[in-house]
């Protein structure tokens, strides 16, 4: 097997899920992930593109997936195996905390001279902290993880000055943190490579299928997505990627935009392999009219034939909808009300009213969008039980409304704020201010937390208007009414509803069987008994409780790939 510069590893949310099994709970029932969010980060894409073009061989290891995969998959041995310049661990998402920080120990364990480095949002919000672990060596902070991570293969190959390196968290040889300048912001992603195939021609090259692929699933439903650009102009309150964290954490006052003709290029790559659905993510009116218009006419010139899905901020006027049906023939359409309440919404952070959301549900219908997603979420600033259970009504009067005459083209969806509200996210910083009190605030607490059996003792909140039990409740209840009304509007048939209602109830019970559990007092009895029920909390450890992940997908053909191109791109040369 050829040798790596740099093993990028993706952990499981929890290292040892296959042993102590939890109820990790919904929290993953709207993504592709399973709820060990094995799922991993589009970063990884690029670091490895950008790290191959300047000389250096990048080998990305799914561990996460491959543990999903097999329950006899042996990591340690794999680790063994190894020999790279250094290991790279992402701690993007802080559900990773502890998962990503056990890897790193048994890295450490069978290659003691061998650099860890980490980088995320997460990693660079908690650096501090991160750099005292003993298995972590290095972290990268940012957005922009790519060139630092240049720059640092280049010191750790020649043995070079670390304070040269931007972005670099590091400790010196008297133990001291030092904390370089955090001065690599670029303005645009004009440099970097999306390209899948790079992807390819790794999974060739390492033998390994399994580890590259980016979550369970993927191959019958090969979903990829395009990043128009990193940082956000918005300021939601419980958003660990807004505008103050950018500018606070990663150094970024102004979001960095992808050129709108490579943009379209990416998509035409990615068309050229795969005929599965391209998601492009966030917004393209963040960047001005002037760019959407240039991006949805370059689109247009490409001629794609794939399923293509738009993820909007906010309700849209019918000129854009209707610039969007004349440039991309197989649309969809995705937006995040939060709530049905005008006001909770407003205080979550996104202002507007149910009348324009409804306007552009209807334009994008009338126009030929495939699908409207909408999402909805449990756990907002001023949300009471109450008020979610008429976020649920109101998705039946979408529902009602919009899913007639055998029409399944409007999706809601609904799912709590969890485990974690982000760090560095308003309500974080200021949590009396918007009505929230955290459990967890420090980096290990948040580890420690992962560990718990069921996801209420994971929560690192509850609000002024929902404690933890309440949260857990109106999800449970909200998860049964939306399932009941996708059953009454023909987007699950009755046998599917009818297995998701029996999937509900179990995890509602096992729930409360957890909370009778950590009440004994003796902890040899409490471990005995938790012992006893990991079995069947094991069934939750690894697939979605509210949904069927199925729900989730865009359309997509019945063959999903061009072959001959991805063998031709496998085959050719570095
Ligand atoms: S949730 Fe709000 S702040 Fe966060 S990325 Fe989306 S629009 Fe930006």
């Amino acid at each position: 097997m050829p040798r790596a510069d740099l093993v990028l590893l993706h952990s499981p949310s929890v290292y040892d899920f296959r042993k102590k099994a939890a109820i990790y709970g919904p929290v993953s029932d709207v993504v592709p992930s399973t709820p060990i969010f094995e799922m991993y980060p589009i970063g990884f894409m690029t670091i490895a593109n950008y790290l191959k073009s300047s000389g250096y061989s990048v080998r990305i290891i799914n561990v996460a997936l491959r543990m999903l995969k097999s329950r006899r998959f042996d990591v340690e041995k794999l680790i063994r195996s190894l020999d790279p310049l250094a290991f790279g661990l992402d701690l993007h998402w802080l559900c990773h905390a502890q998962g990503s920080l056990e890897l790193a120990k048994i890295i450490k364990k069978y290659h003691p001279q061998t650099p860890v480095i980490l980088g995320g949002l997460s990693a660079s919000y908690y650096q501090q902290e991160l750099i005292l672990y003993p298995q972590v060596d290095y972290v990268i902070r940012g957005d922009s993880a790519e060139e630092p991570l240049r720059q640092l293969l280049e010191i750790i190959r020649r043995k070079g000055s670390l304070k040269s390196v931007p972005n670099l968290t590091w400790q010196d040889n008297g133990g001291g943190t030092r904390v370089n300048e955090l001065s690599y912001v670029p303005l645009d992603l004009d440099n970097l490579s999306f390209d899948y195939g790079g992807i390819m021609k790794s999974s060739a090259r390492y033998r390994d299928l399994a580890g590259h692929l980016p979550f369970r699933g993927w191959l019958n439903y090969p979903i990829v997505a395009v990043l128009p650009w990193r940082g956000c102009r918005n300021g939601c309150s419980t958003c660990g990627g807004a505008a103050h964290f950018y500018k606070n954490i990663c150094g970024r006052s102004l979001p960095a935009y992808r050129n709108p003709g490579l943009l379209a290029q990416d998509i035409a790559s990615i068309s050229h392999y795969l005929k599965g659905p391209i998601f492009i993510l966030g917004d393209i009116r963040q960047s001005g009219q002037e760019y959407v218009e240039r991006l949805l006419a370059e689109i247009k010139k490409k001629e794609i034939k794939n399923d293509i899905a738009l993820e909007l901020f906010s309700p849209a006027s019918k000129e854009f909808l209707g610039m969007i049906a004349a440039s991309i023939p197989k649309f969809s359409i995705e937006i995040s009300p939060e709530s049905h309440d005008e006001e909770v919404r407003r205080a979550f952070g996104r202002d507007y009213d149910n009348q324009s959301l409804e306007s552009s549900i209807e334009d994008a219908l009338r126009l030929g969008c495939r699908r409207v997603d909408l999402f909805f979420m449990i756990g907002l600033p001023r949300q009471t039980p109450e008020s979610v259970q008429q976020t649920i009504k109101y998705c039946g009067v979408l529902l009602r409304e919009y899913n007639k005459n055998g029409n399944t083209r409007v999706h809601p969806y609904i799912s709590p704020l969890a485990p974690f509200l982000d760090p560095g996210s308003l309500a974080f910083e200021n949590p009396e201010q918007h009505g929230y009190k955290l459990f967890h605030k420090t980096l290990e607490e948040h580890r420690q937390a992962l560990l718990a059996p069921s996801w209420k003792y994971m929560l690192n909140y509850e609000t002024e208007w929902m404690s933890r039990d309440e949260l857990v409740a109106s999800t449970y209840e909200a998860a049964l009414g939306l399932n009941r009304l996708k059953v009454k509007y023909g987007l699950l048939k009755q046998k599917e509803g009818r297995i998701i209602e029996i999937r509900i109830r179990d995890a509602m019970s096992l729930m409360r069987q957890v909370d009778e559990i950590l009440l004994v007092k003796n902890a040899q009895v409490r471990e005995d008994r938790m012992n006893r029920l990991r079995a069947r909390l094991s069934s939750f450890s690894s697939s979605s409780t509210m949904c069927k992940k199925k729900e989730l997908r865009w359309p997509v053909k019945s063959i999903r790939f061009n072959f001959f191109r991805i063998i031709r791109a496998a085959l050719a040369r570095k």
